[in-house]
């Protein structure tokens, strides 16, 4: 799985969610190749954005030499996630920044079309919770971010927004394999 920018992704969904979202890949981290990966398969996944929800087209590419397949995930989604990058932050700053309550939350959000239930929001910020100590060890480890001990969850929030959530995570992705909503690691 690669996260991969590709500029205005919701503006192209929304206008036409089965675009060809491909761009060429140079290099396989899998076996140090050092020429482009070529197309291979592509898949669909929903995507569920402010505006609306729709099928999108996932290319993947292989490595011509290890045969290695790796899926180019937009960086404004998050991997195994319906709901894009965007809509999970957003409900995330509504709850832990701006302290919102769910029910209210579910409301606001009414009027977009995430729709949210209580299970996802329950869901997301359970997960979220369970990666603090990781984030909190990329902000000061990459980012040079030192937080006041103990961490508040309110604080690595403002910061991911400070650091504009699409480069948080690809960076995030990129710096420790896995994406800041992921399962936690077992200890
Ligand atoms: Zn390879």
């Amino acid at each position: 799985m690669l996260l991969t920018n590709f500029p205005n992704f919701i503006q192209r969904i929304i206008k036409n969610s089965e675009e060809d979202f491909y761009q060429v890949i140079n290099g396989c981290a899998n076996c140090n190749y050092a020429g482009n990966l070529h197309r291979h398969a592509s898949y669909y996944r929903t995507v569920i954005c402010k505006e609306i929800t729709a099928r999108v087209k996932i290319q993947r590419v292989i490595c011509p030499v290890c045969r290695k397949t790796h899926a180019l995930i937009p960086s404004d989604l998050i991997p195994y996630f319906q709901h894009t990058l965007e809509t999970v932050v957003m409900l995330l700053e509504m709850l832990i920044v701006k302290k919102k309550y769910y029910t209210r939350i579910i409301e606001d959000l009414n009027i977009i079309n995430p729709c949210f239930s209580l299970g996802h929001i329950t869901f997301y910020i359970n997960r979220f919770k369970s990666n603090i100590d990781n984030i909190t060890y990329y902000l000061r480890v990459y980012c040079e971010i030192f937080l006041e001990i103990p961490v508040r969850d309110s604080d690595i929030v403002t910061q991911i927004l400070n650091l504009k959530p699409k480069y948080f995570n690809v960076n995030y992705f990129l710096k420790l394999n896995r994406s800041f909503m992921d399962t936690p690691i077992k200890k």
